[in-house]
């Protein structure tokens, strides 16, 4: 059941980023509280990417947000 962080790959990545669709452990998530370092966007943008998913908005500390909800009419 052990799901590697995308991030700093430990083996305890919990928390699922809806936004990202990665999985990611309690140290990253905490520390992405105000948006995701800078030092973890070149893997959230490959996860985007991946999964053709849109890039979110900067947030007023030109991070991309932690996790957001998709628009609505986002098809799955
Ligand atoms: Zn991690």
């Amino acid at each position: 059941m052990d799901a590697t962080c995308a991030l700093c790959e430990q083996a305890d990545a919990r928390r699922l980023v809806a936004a990202y669709r990665i999985k990611v452990c309690a140290t990253c998530w905490d520390l992405a509280a105000e948006g995701w370092p800078i030092s973890a966007e070149p893997v959230l943008f490959k996860a985007l990417a991946k999964q053709g998913l849109l890039i979110a908005d900067r947030n007023e500390k030109n991070r991309l947000p932690r996790d957001y909800a998709p628009p609505a009419d986002f098809a799955l």
